[in-house]
């Protein structure tokens, strides 16, 4: 076998390291990848209208951390693009995060006129204060407008994604839930904002174009891939090299603990016979419709076209070898679960966990490019 190290999976993590370890330490990489495509969730395609679409739902990337941004510069050039959302709310779609603009889109100008006053009096202007903060407020009126985008914008919103009723959503997640004290219509208000000119595909592509790096599309890496008292084997023969596993977790140790429980999605795409489908990339559907958001991806990858490709996202329970595993739902119970996952990993001395799959934790593109680049340098 000649390889220095085994990756599983061609999204960000595996693909960063990959990078690194070809081009950095001269070392022989071989990427095992179970779609029959690289890049993992960010995953992007020309449609048949002619459109850029992100198959695994949009993927906008913003971040302030420069060494990110710079490091993946190398690798592409970037369309500027400041995302904005929308939520459809009493049959108007409002700016989002709620903002003085959202305030005077919902209410009269004499009533935001003085919610303003006082969101500026109490908080400042040009700051974030959380819903949560709001919704404690000692002044009558600012707790109201706390209430009003709980009710309205967040809560149902929060249910439909996880599959719960809203009673039982944790107040706790309203602590990240800003409302800006400013006219900013922007969703990100992160220094670097873009998306990869050329798409996401093309910027993985560009990655992984190194000769010490190999590449099996379509294949399940479980299959070759075994534990044997504690030692690692790949093909039948013990493997010395490292493996980096950027799996699930569970599935890589036979599920000896249990599924552990994750948040799927259906994405429905639709190309409709239309120049444009709606005004904004994503609307958000808090309220109303089984789905959360539609997205169209013309407004964040603009091209001339007859038709207009939108995306319907439908929240769905994860079932196990069913559909694919999205969004992690770390509870007490589950993180207990994976916590004995981890220590049957601790044991083998050439296996690191890396990723939002084999970590069981939600990771933007820019902190796993973070941390793929923190892992490479503490392996090296
Ligand atoms: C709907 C959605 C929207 C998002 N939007 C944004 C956004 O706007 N901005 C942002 O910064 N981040 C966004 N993200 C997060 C982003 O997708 C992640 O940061 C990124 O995908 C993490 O990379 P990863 O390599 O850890 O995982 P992945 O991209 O999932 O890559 C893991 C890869 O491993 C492969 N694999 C798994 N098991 C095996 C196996 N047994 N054998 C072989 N291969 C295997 C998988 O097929 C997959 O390709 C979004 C995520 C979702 C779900």
């Amino acid at each position: 076998m000649n390889m220095d190290y085994l990756i599983i999976g061609a999204g960000f993590a595996g693909s960063v390291m990959a990078e690194r370890l070809a081009s950095r330490c001269d070392k022989k990489v071989h990427i095992i990848e179970k779609r029959p495509h690289i890049g993992g969730n960010c995953y992007d395609e020309v449609d048949s209208s002619g459109v850029l679409v992100h198959r695994y739902g949009p993927h906008l990337f913003h971040t302030e951390n420069r060494v990110v941004y710079e490091y993946l510069s190398g690798f592409t050039q970037w369309h500027n693009y400041r995302h904005k959302v929308v939520a459809h709310v009493d049959g108007r779609n409002i700016a989002i995060p709620f903002s003085f603009t959202t305030l005077y889109q919902v209410f009269d100008d004499v009533k935001a006129d003085v919610l303003k006053a006082k969101l500026i009096e109490r908080y400042g202007e040009g700051n974030k204060v959380s819903v949560l903060e709001l919704r404690e407020a000692e002044d009558e009126e600012l707790k109201a407008l706390g209430e009003y985008v709980y009710e309205k914008i967040f809560v149902h919103y929060t249910a439909k994604q996880w599959g719960i009723p809203a009673s039982e959503v944790n107040p706790a997640v309203l602590a990240r839930v800003p409302v800006l004290t400013s006219y900013d219509t922007h969703y990100f208000q992160d220094t670097y904002q873009a998306v990869p000119q050329s798409g996401y595909t093309r910027l993985f592509e560009t990655l992984l174009d190194h000769p010490n790096i190999s590449i099996a599309l379509g294949e399940d890496a479980l299959e070759t891939l075994k534990i044997i008292d504690k030692q690692l084997y790949y093909e039948g023969e013990r493997f010395e090299g490292t493996v980096i596993f950027t799996g699930m977790l569970d599935a890589l140790f036979d599920h000896c603990y249990g599924v552990l429980p994750y948040r799927s999605l259906d994405l429905r795409f639709e190309v409709c016979d239309q120049e444009y489908y709606q005004d904004n990339a994503v609307v958000n559907y808090p309220n109303e419709h089984e789905y959360t958001r539609i997205t169209e991806f013309k407004h964040i990858h603009p091209v001339k076209s007859p038709q207009a490709t939108i995306l319907k996202e439908y929240p769905q329970n994860y079932i196990n070898g069913k559909n694919i595993p999205y969004y992690p739902m770390p509870t007490e119970d589950s993180k207990e679960q994976y916590e004995r996952y981890a220590a049957l990993a601790q044991e083998i001395d050439n296996l690191v966990l890396l990723g939002r799959l084999a970590e069981y934790r939600y990771y933007d593109m820019d902190d796993i490019v973070a941390r793929a680049l923190d892992v490479f340098e503490e392996l090296t």
